[in-house]
């Protein structure tokens, strides 16, 4: 399905699209997590864990999706770049982060509820049929849930063809060339657009963020928008039982010699 019969299918119809070219607009998907440097700490009732006063910062495969975007853009492909991101009003922060590594602009799609996969997909959804994006890049998975599941949520509610976890993307003639690594080779696609790319972690290496660059990226436009206000099913599909920390590790032992360490690794460990 193209992009004008999938705009149709969801009641977005008069969408410009333009997949004859290489002139895409392109949203970028920008999720807030806990700062990977960060050891997360799970809250004292096992609900979940403790964002309270912890450094929170952009998914770093969506900064790699951002770095892609920019890109595209240097090389005259992307003629626009949108980054998205749901969440709560902190989530302004991470935009401006996007904005500043080379987003024109960008939408917070705002609630304080907890969105799933399949709620964020739908919000991009709506979000990239308004803007009629024609390229959508995500994180292939987000640190912080690790579910992997948003890109492609997002593909099949749009009708898109999806390249997920592309660690080398070329869109050209209306087409992206997408490579992907998979178990002892690399896999190369090539589809028409629409697509929804989701980044591998070898795609880029994001560019360093200067100064200069955040100051003009608090001047660029950013739009909030209600969750709510939109009439969409976010309610949570899924209840979480329990989050528990790690099993504490065992104190590790100092072996006399090789004889003894074979012999611990026999006798006690079981493992030779
Ligand atoms: P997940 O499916 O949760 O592992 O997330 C995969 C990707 O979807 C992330 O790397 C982001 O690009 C995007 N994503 C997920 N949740 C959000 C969110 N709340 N706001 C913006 N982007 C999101």
């Amino acid at each position: 399905m193209g992009m004008a019969e999938a705009a149709a299918c969801f009641g977005f119809e008069g969408l410009a699209c333009n997949t004859d070219g290489e002139k895409v607009k392109v949203l970028v998907a920008v999720k807030r997590v806990l700062d990977y440097n960060v050891k997360a700490r799970v809250k004292s009732d096992g609900s979940g864990v403790d964002l309270a006063n912890q450094k929170l910062s952009m998914n770093p495969f969506d900064e790699i999706a951002c770095e892609e975007a920019v890109r595209l853009k240097e090389a005259g492909v992307a003629t626009e770049i949108i980054a998205v991101s749901c969440g709560p009003a902190g989530c302004q922060e991470t935009l401006r982060s996007a904005m500043a590594i080379g987003a024109d602009r960008g939408v917070l799609v705002e609630t304080s509820d907890v969105l799933e996969p399949l709620a964020v997909a739908k919000l991009m959804q709506h979000v990239a049929a308004r803007e009629g994006v024609e390229v959508a890049i995500f994180g292939k998975q987000a640190i912080d849930d690790d579910a992997g599941q948003t890109g492609q949520m997002f593909g099949a509610l749009m009708g898109w063809a999806q390249a997920t976890f592309a660690s080398k993307v070329k869109i050209e003639g209306g087409a992206a060339t997408i490579s992907r690594e998979i178990d002892g080779g690399l896999e190369t696609l090539q589809m028409k657009l629409p697509v929804v790319i989701t980044t591998d972690l070898r795609l880029n290496e994001p560019r360093f963020i200067t100064l200069p660059n955040i100051m003009k990226a608090k001047k660029k436009p950013l739009e909030v928008i209600k969750a709510a206000d939109l009439g969409l099913d976010l309610a949570p599909r899924t209840a979480t039982l329990r989050v528990d920390e790690p099993a504490a590790r065992k104190a590790g032992i100092k072996v006399a010699d090789v004889a003894d360490l074979v012999k611990r690794l026999k006798e006690e460990a079981k493992v030779i």
